[in-house]
């Protein structure tokens, strides 16, 4: 057994449960390590509603009356979430979404549309306006949605459940990212907002910029959940988008000490054949004195080490150009 890091939020663990709804707050104990070791970490969130995990990949499926609805086609777990799946209902998967273009939460997708139509039935693709028309200018391989949602807010239904969807108009992680509320379950799901339970993953969970992340966040706080999934990660509560903003203010604080301790006309060498180096030394130098800074604090939570330095170098890109 790998050892285990502090919870970032002081979380008390319990043993996963397909049976049991998670209480809002308990997280699911030796996570990572059940990723490494289990076909897929399962976990009831409410009445009709599971959260699953395989190679630290999760998504979000409600079972309804005729069928289930599954929120991530995550690339190269098709076979551990549909045996999680078939755990709990012998139900079909007749519904799901794109919750934002990016390959790995949509890769598998094609098996789900083999799986439908070798059941006889076409399976219903759920997308935004704006991931249909990322999915169009980007030239995607990937089938398209079947249903759109107005953007950057709309609705579904599935069964009885009303899915709203609350896109990020200035989004930091792609251009269509969103968060979707299954109203009556009171669960959000929003992959690659925040990974709960640990500091900011690498770039922010893969952000393509850094700019927006904060209020991104923000955006979603207050609205009618109990149980936050980000896919990645622990399940989630507003504790955890209270840390992971205190933790960028703390990072951002860090930056800003940098910059000010190492001007840029240090970096300037004229005996240089180049300029380009100026920028990226200085940079260099700004994020790991920022690193270094973090560490007493936060040093010893998951993953510290190798995240830190890439979400540094992309606060200190957004700290230095927007002012
Ligand atoms: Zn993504």
């Amino acid at each position: 057994m790998s050892p285990s890091v502090p919870s970032t939020i002081g979380a008390t663990y319990v043993e996963p449960s397909s049976e049991t709804a998670l209480e809002p707050g308990l997280k699911l104990g030796d996570l990572f390590q059940r990723n490494m070791t289990q076909q897929y970490v399962l976990q009831r969130l409410s009445e009709r509603a599971w959260w699953v995990q395989a190679f630290n990949y999760g998504t979000v499926f409600y079972v309804g009356e005729e069928g289930v609805l599954l929120f991530d086609e995550l690339e190269g777990v098709y076979d551990n979430i549909t045996a999680a799946v078939a755990s709990v209902t012998d139900k079909p998967i007749t519904a799901v979404v794109y919750p934002h273009y990016h390959a790995d939460h949509i890769g598998d997708i094609g098996k789900y549309v083999e799986a439908a139509e070798a059941g006889g039935r076409s399976l219903r693709i759920v997308a935004s306006e704006k991931t249909r028309q990322a999915m169009e200018l980007s030239g995607s391989g990937f089938p398209r949605p079947t249903e759109v949602v107005d953007w950057p807010r709309g609705s579904f239904a599935f069964d009885g459940l009303t899915v709203e969807l609350h896109g990020f108009e200035w989004a930091a992680h792609t251009d269509d990212h969103s968060a979707w509320l299954l109203t009556q379950e009171r669960i959000i799901h929003s992959p690659d907002l925040i990974n709960p339970d640990q500091p900011p993953f690498w770039k922010f969970a893969g952000n393509e910029r850094f700019h927006w992340h904060e209020q991104n966040l923000r955006q979603i706080y207050d609205l009618e959940w109990d149980h936050l999934s980000g896919s990645h990660g622990n399940i989630g509560t507003r504790e955890d988008i209270d840390f992971e903003l205190a933790f960028v203010a703390d990072l951002k604080a860090a930056v800003g000490d940098a910059i000010a301790a190492n001007p840029f006309m240090n970096f300037v060498d004229a005996s240089a054949s180049a300029h380009t180096g100026f920028l990226a030394n200085w940079s260099a130098t700004i994020t790991q004195a920022a690193t270094d800074a973090l560490r007493p604090k936060y040093g010893e939570l998951y993953g510290f080490e190798e995240a830190t330095l890439p979400n540094a170098e992309m606060v200190t890109w957004t700290v230095f150009e927007y002012r």
